[in-house]
């Protein structure tokens, strides 16, 4: 809503120059102060804006014309690259995007964390930042030329069709690209969400970039699937490496893509991966981290700051499948994973089993509950690794970390401004953060993964 004291109103037309990018890749340019968001501006940049919102304390506008251009500017490679919500820093290049995490990071640890001297390096990128992830998760619908499956537009639920995204993994590509065409040959209909009618919700493909192990996962809207053995024999014969084709039951009106319901089609129930030396057994709808080369950059850099001999014991707080846990276990003596998700924890075990490790120990249950537990028991970790969601850790949790005292912690992080907060916590109570090391798992978006290092002081 406009209001008399804003420097802009809706509809103008200025020529702003942009200082800073938002986490989620808009441009900022400032009116006597006042913030202006604009989506594809970069540092550097002046451009020509029309104001397209105005709230009390900032404003949104369109980039109209660049008058000057950053040298970090290039071509977006993606064609849907300016209506798709996927990624956002594609107009980047990978250099200026490593360099624009590391700086986001270093400014949100001084401002939230008060860590103005804390040493942050350069974000670890990849040597080939496309071609990245190994799932997709494809809406279908319908359009008036008939079925479509593609990406819902920036912050809408309008499916763009498409049959090829510049991060997927060309064989997660391959399997939407195939299943649209089968499912059209036999007239399945996609998914409608305002009238809650049609078939087919959503195909999940995920692939083992190590074993090229496929799996893919049917998301309708009922138990019917028309043509069933038809579809599973046309895409078996189609895609060899299929190991895995799942059916998931969704008639809820949601936007979740998962309903409860999860049968096996045809094949195994899960396919298999390796990170490092370590495989792991992938079910449809587990977690698993989506891009395997960065994954075990990651965890190699956790591992490097756990600083394990072997005499260790160590908790890792929000588990999962038990990834971390596995990778930690190959140089500790003891690893205790917690997690929410019992599904996870089974999970964690098997891959344990698969491994032969034995040194783990897996709880299923809310880290803030299953940590202050297991201190009176008598637990005493040398080590604690976190790996919380984007909400960071419970101040429960951290508490229970304050009061075991381990020599060091290792913080695995996904959302720079709740690790920010959370070192600072642990900051004011003995925990000395060393270094953060950005990693980038989420090349062209605007997510960066960290990894912290904290000691006790003495
Ligand atoms: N370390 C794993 C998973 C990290 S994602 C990996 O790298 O693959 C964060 C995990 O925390 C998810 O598996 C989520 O289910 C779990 N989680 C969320 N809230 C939790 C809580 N309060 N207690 C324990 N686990 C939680």
């Amino acid at each position: 809503m406009a209001t008399e004291n804003t420097p802009v109103k809706k509809n103008d037309l200025i020529e702003m120059t942009f200082e800073d990018l938002t986490h989620d890749g808009a441009g900022v340019g400032k009116v006597n102060g006042y913030p202006v968001f604009v989506q594809r501006a970069l540092p550097g940049e002046t451009g020509n804006v029309k104001i397209t919102k105005v709230k009390k304390n900032y404003a949104f506008g369109r980039l109209m014309e660049i008058t000057k251009e950053s040298p970090d500017r290039v071509d977006a490679p993606c064609p849907i690259f300016k209506q798709c919500g996927g990624c956002q820093l594609q107009h980047l290049s990978y250099q200026g995007q490593l360099r624009h995490k590391q700086k986001q990071v270093r400014e949100v640890l001084a401002r939230i964390g008060g860590l103005e001297d804390v040493t942050v390096h350069e974000t670890i990128g990849m040597d080939e930042p496309w071609r990245y992830r190994n799932k997709a998760q494809v809406p279908f619908g319908e359009m008036e030329g008939g079925l479509i499956a593609g990406f819902y537009a920036e912050r809408s639920h309008q499916i763009i069709d498409m049959n090829e995204c510049a991060i997927q993994h060309e064989e997660n590509d391959t399997v939407v690209q195939l299943v649209k065409k089968i499912a059209k040959k036999y007239g399945i209909r996609g998914y409608d969400d305002k009238s809650h009618k049609g078939t087919l919700r959503h195909v999940v493909t995920r692939y083992g970039y190590r074993t090229q192990e496929l799996m893919v996962v049917l998301v309708t809207k009922g138990k019917e699937l028309p043509n069933k053995e038809n579809l599973i024999e046309e895409i078996r014969s189609e895609l060899p490496n299929v190991k895995s084709i799942v059916h998931n039951i969704n008639s809820k009106r949601t936007n979740v893509i998962f309903g409860d319901q999860t049968e096996v089609l045809w094949g195994e129930e899960v396919i298999h991966d390796y990170i490092g030396d370590i495989k792991f057994a992938i079910s449809a709808r587990s977690f698993y981290q989506v891009n395997p080369v960065q994954t075990q950059v990651l965890y190699e850099k956790a591992l490097e700051y756990a600083d394990l001999s072997g005499k260790e014991h160590v908790i890792d707080a929000y588990c999962g499948i038990g990834t971390i846990s596995l990778f930690l276990a190959q140089k500790a003596k003891h690893v205790y994973g917690v997690e929410i998700v019992p599904e996870a924890i089974s999970d964690a075990k098997k891959n344990a089993r698969l491994n032969g490790v034995e040194n783990v120990d897996f709880a299923v249950g809310e880290a803030e509950k299953v940590m202050p537990w297991w201190y009176a028991q008598g637990v005493r970790p040398d080590v604690i690794v976190v790996d919380p969601p984007r909400k960071g850790c419970d101040e429960e949790l951290l508490e229970t970390i304050v009061k075991m005292q381990p020599e060091r912690v290792v913080y695995v992080s996904c959302n720079p401004a709740t690790l920010a907060r959370d070192l600072k916590y642990l900051g004011d109570r003995g925990f000395e953060t060393k270094e953060v090391q950005p990693v980038d798992m989420f090349p062209h978006t605007g997510h960066v993964e960290n990894v912290a290092i904290l000691e006790l002081k003495n």
